[in-house]
């Protein structure tokens, strides 16, 4: 008998007869001598109407009373799906964040989680029934509820496959798993059967949109191996385990994009100690989550400084790079929000020399122009023209034959 963590994504909940579809297929896994714990979302496009329904009253800040809102969306997917598993004889029974034991901090919107208090869910297990958690969500330490940010069920399902020590977690969405690039802007993108954590971080990281960044960390971290499928053709899907010797490795295995972000350049930095530190360090202290930083070689004791940081945080930001350039010294703080990054990864680019040149060469040849550039072990990333994000991403895919 196995325990399985199943995850249901928006889409696979998104109307009574998605729902009907799901509690088939655990119905099933049931019958096949499984132990079995749910995670839902909410239906559909549910988080956003709820967000722009706050809007309609105020202007929505991540607090509370928001999180208090969209942890509704999950009570109705799990309420829902609860009532057509009793319809197929299944016994179960639905648990929200709280009740379910996902004890977080208190940051609303993007709450972490620190501790999973799985009781409820191991009684209902010990009592044969199907436990149907809330997803994205938890409660923090002074019994308030909160958020673990948008795609938050993801982290939901990992936590509680670790917790539970399950033997996999599944997430259900509407593709049928991690592709080469998005099918969408490249039609012969291929799904990827197998993936190392380490390539589905840096997939999630920049710009692969299937699972979110921290449940993969966390995955990692607690080797919770998962697959992504889907949940309209029920086909086996991709598995992201950890790296091991048999495992394929290509040099190349996504394309990936992400036009989330915007560039901030502080120009005629002073080129001493301390500088960088300080714009740094005001950044962190506004929480501002800074991804890819560039800063020049100087010329007559000065130098440039660029980074990218979530468009979100872009007035936040500029705020604090031109209330500092004063105090550095520093000349003029300028920003520009056309851009993207374009990503290519692969855990064998870390044996494979010369991927970084081919990578260069093919957008030289479509004429795009490279304005930044980062590099990690197993991943290569440029920042482009967000005009030219398609193009470069379409170009890169074929000529690295990944079609
Ligand atoms: N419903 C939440 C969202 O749309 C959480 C999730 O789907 O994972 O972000
Ligand atoms: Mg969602």
């Amino acid at each position: 008998m196995a325990l399985v963590v199943q995850k249901f994504g928006g889409t696979s909940v998104a109307d009574p007869e998605r729902i009907k579809a799901v509690a088939d297929h655990i119905a099933r896994t049931v019958r096949d001598g499984n132990e079995v714990v749910i995670v839902v979302s909410a239906m559909g496009r549910t988080t956003d109407d709820l967000i722009r329904l706050a809007g309609e009253v105020a202007s929505p800040r991540p607090g509370r009373e928001l999180d208090m809102l969209l942890t509704a969306g999950e009570r109705i997917s799990m309420a829902l799906l609860c009532m057509a598993l009793g319809d197929r004889e299944v016994a179960s029974i639905s648990l929200t964040g709280s009740q379910a034991g996902i004890i977080t901090d208190s940051a609303h919107g993007k709450a972490k989680i620190v501790e999973v208090k799985a009781n409820r869910i191991r009684d209902a297990l010990r009592a044969g029934k199907v436990a149907v958690v809330a997803g994205f969500q938890g409660v923090s330490g002074s019994h308030d509820v909160t958020t673990l940010g948008r795609g938050g069920s993801d982290t939901t399902a990992v936590a509680l496959a670790a917790e539970l020590g399950a033997d996999c977690c599944e997430i259900y969405t509407d593709v049928p798993g991690v592709f080469s690039a998005d099918p969408q802007v490249v039609p012969d993108a291929r799904r990827i059967s197998r993936l190392s954590f380490e390539e589905m971080l840096e997939i999630a990281a920049s710009g692969g949109r299937v699972l979110a960044l921290r449940s993969v960390e966390l995955a990692r971290n607690h080797g919770v191996p998962l697959e992504v499928r889907s949940s309209f053709t029920w086909e086996p899907g991709t598995i992201i385990d950890k790296e091991s010797a048999e495992m394929e490795q290509a040099i190349v295995s996504a394309v990936t994009s992400d036009a989330s972000e915007a560039k901030v350049t502080v120009t005629g930095v002073p080129d001493k100690p301390g500088i960088a530190a300080s714009l740094f360090r005001a950044l962190a202290d506004r929480s501002v989550n800074v991804d890819m930083i560039v800063q020049n070689t100087s010329t007559e004791g000065a130098t440039d400084i660029s980074f990218t940081v979530p468009k979100d945080d872009l007035d936040e930001s500029l705020e604090v790079a031109m209330s500092l350039a004063p105090v550095i010294g520093a000349g003029s703080v300028r920003s520009d929000s056309e851009i993207a990054r374009v990503s290519i990864v692969g855990a064998g680019m870390k044996t494979n020399p010369g991927v970084s040149a081919t990578m260069f060469e093919v957008l030289a040849r479509a004429g795009i122009n490279i304005e930044m550039i980062s590099t990690s072990s197993i991943r290569l990333s440029c920042v482009v023209k967000e005009s030219e994000m398609e193009r470069a991403v379409q170009a890169l895919h074929k000529e690295l034959g990944l079609g």
